[in-house]
């Protein structure tokens, strides 16, 4: 069983600290909105699949991402490569089969091409990021030499969501059949994968082509301290703590340097960091020479 890490996708971090620090707009508040949602969604599927696949031989490939060439219109000269994101990829069963999770808080008309909203106003076709995916990723199987078919499924994890006149055998998991669906599947692959694991890592692309830096300058931002679960202000318990008033997580002086750092980098990473900006970043909560001082003894790295 393999399991790794689900990195918080960068524009929903860049939204939640640009809220705490500068203002936001209705349109990025309902970006955030359906970001966190999202997000929300695929811990809850990380937290099937980890359930189902515990003490099995599987591989459980989370956000994966790969790029693609597009060949040019005639087909020889590849001018153009764009990237797929598959956000589970579970090779169990000695089958392969990916989940592109959803979550959202309204319902849904089913459509064989266009969904809609229950107003009938259009909302998008859902599976066609699904068989896009699908295609490339087979693509991208072939060339490591396992010409392995590929089940991909839609996955609306919401509980509270109902959508309507949903066909049966479409490749559509609504949260109830989750559970079923994997545990029906899910078995021990009798065949090494290490090796397709391996190739698919060795293709896969870190850093997104869509991830950019934010949109303005490290001086325009508000100073201060946040917390980095639930992103309030922190408050100064003593000389060497500060404590969220929502989470109640404690942290040292050191810790909240460190997520300032991390910030500072998610926001745009070609920014400059030094002691002097840290400190202004923290509000004048930390001052620049204790982070001087921490950097010479090697405690932080920037
Ligand atoms: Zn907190």
């Amino acid at each position: 069983m393999v399991i790794l890490l689900r990195h918080k996708p960068m524009k929903l971090e860049q939204l939640e600290i640009m809220k705490c620090r500068a203002g936001v707009g209705g349109a990025e508040l309902n970006e955030l909105d359906n970001l966190k949602l999202g997000w929300e969604g695929e811990g809850e599927m990380d937290a099937m699949i980890e359930f189902v696949i515990r003490g099995r031989n599987c591989i459980h490939l989370k956000d994966y991402r790969f790029s693609v060439n597009q060949a040019a219109g005639d087909g020889k000269i590849v001018r153009s490569s764009s990237e797929v994101q598959i956000d589970n990829v579970l090779i169990a069963g000695d089958r392969i089969f990916t989940f592109e999770v959803k979550k959202y808080n309204f319902d849904l008309i089913y459509g064989d091409e266009v969904w809609t909203y229950t107003n009938g106003e259009k909302f998008k076709n859902l599976m066609q990021q699904v068989s896009r995916q699908n295609d490339a990723f087979r693509h991208l199987l072939k060339k490591s030499g396992a010409g392995m078919e590929v089940y991909s499924c839609l996955v609306l994890i919401s509980p509270a969501q109902t959508i309507y006149s949903l066909p049966y055998g479409k490749n559509i998991l609504v949260h109830s059949a989750v559970g079923k669906f994997l545990e029906r599947v899910v078995r021990d692959n009798r065949y090494s994968y290490d090796r397709l694991a391996g190739f698919l890592e060795s293709r896969r692309v870190t850093k997104s082509m869509y991830d950019a830096p934010v949109n303005v300058e490290v001086d325009e931002l508000r100073g201060g301290v946040f917390c980095e679960n639930c992103y309030v202000e922190l408050e100064r318990l003593g000389r060497d703590c500060f404590s969220c008033p929502s989470c109640n997580e404690d942290f040292d002086l050191l810790s909240v340097i460190q997520r300032l750092i991390h910030e500072l980098r998610i926001l745009n990473s070609d920014w400059p960091i030094n002691s002097l900006i840290l400190s202004k970043y923290s509000g004048n909560q930390i001052s620049s020479s204790y982070i001087r001082t921490q950097k010479r003894l090697g405690n932080l790295k920037y």
